[in-house]
């Protein structure tokens, strides 16, 4: 029997020890590659998993998308020498217009508060060291409710920035928030070679516009972080993922009936 086509795409934000919802400590990151590297996978960026599947119609086996939202700068400090160590590559979403400063597009989590953006400087580093850099828009708004132009302006923009910094073209993208609308994905179809949400899940036969990953602040304990990159938490997955669902439509009834 072979193994069903599918890759974990994991997501990280910042890597730091305030124990905010997009932080990852520094040690357990170190414990996580190290984990993968035990159970005989290795970390890939979202670009090679894509260029796998548009050359062989698969997702690489054995290998784990590994993602980083925003551009934290503790990405070049905690993130970039442990992939070099395992050899592992991974995909940075850039916010251009935040490049070089800190990430107030909106308010930050209480416990992580206000933090360096990677510089120009560092994000050519990191491209030249064979880390992938993705686009993440320009000023990180929600795309749901900006015009078209603005769409355009957000997402073209961000990937004409960051052509202008690095010798590599941009091949993904993802979503702020993971909102995504009709003329988001249509955009994205046209610009990459594949786009990511927040929607958690495996990624298989799904529209590379629109691919599902894994928030590895959920997956803290390395068993479960072992298991989810195994495939051995699909079920639970798409358990939490319809929990999600179910918790927003008890939300939105609960609002009308009381409005
Ligand atoms: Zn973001």
């Amino acid at each position: 029997m072979t193994a069903p086509d599918r890759l974990t795409i994991l997501t990280y934000h910042s890597l730091d020890d305030t124990g905010s919802v997009v932080s990852i400590p520094p040690s357990l990151f170190v414990q996580q590659m190290q984990s993968l590297t035990e159970i005989g996978f290795q970390g890939i960026s979202l670009g090679q998993a894509l260029d796998n599947r548009r050359s062989t119609g698969r997702w690489p086996e054995h290998r784990v998308a590994i993602t980083f939202d925003d551009g934290f700068a503790n990405f070049h400090k905690h993130a970039l020498p442990v992939l070099t160590r395992y050899g592992f590559s991974a995909t940075v979403f850039i916010v251009t217009g935040h490049v070089g400063q800190d990430n107030d597009w909106a308010p930050p989590p209480d416990e992580l508060g206000r933090q360096p953006m990677l510089s120009w400087p560092q994000i050519k580093e990191l491209s030249d060291a064979g880390i992938e850099i993705g686009a993440h828009t320009r000023t990180h708004p929600d795309l749901c409710k900006v015009s078209a132009k603005e769409l355009d302006t957000e997402i073209a923009g961000s990937v004409a920035d960051i052509e202008q910094h690095i010798d590599q073209p941009v091949k993904t993208f993802a979503y702020p928030y993971g909102y995504v609308s009709p003329a988001a994905t249509s955009v994205a179809a046209k610009l990459f070679h594949g786009a990511v949400t927040t929607r958690l899940g495996r990624a298989g036969n799904d529209d590379p516009t629109q691919l599902p990953r894994v928030d590895t602040y959920y997956f803290k304990h390395l068993p479960a972080f072992r298991a989810v990159v195994e495939g051995r938490s699909d079920a639970y997955l798409a358990l939490r993922r319809w929990g999600r669902v179910a918790g927003r439509l008890v939300r939105a009834v609960t609002t009308r009936n009381s409005a």
